[in-house]
């Protein structure tokens, strides 16, 4: 999963959705997911408002 921060409104919904923690966000709002606690459940996709959130193949 992948995060375009140039759709991101920054609204948190995929990170109050997140039940690994594996979106992070930084002090200006900068959303990133961490490949090695995100399992691909695509639950922040979905919630996702703008389509900020690409899946990027499933894990290796
Ligand atoms: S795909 Fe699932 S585990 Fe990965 S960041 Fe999104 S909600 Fe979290
Ligand atoms: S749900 Fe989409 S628009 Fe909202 S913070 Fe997450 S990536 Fe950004």
């Amino acid at each position: 999963m992948e995060i375009f921060s140039q759709y991101c409104t920054g609204c948190g919904y995929c990170y109050l959705v997140c039940k690994n923690e594996a979106i992070t966000s930084d002090l200006n709002m900068i959303l990133k997911i961490s490949s090695e606690l995100c399992t691909d459940c695509n639950m922040c996709q979905s919630y996702c408002p703008t389509g900020a959130i690409v899946s990027t193949g499933g894990k290796k």
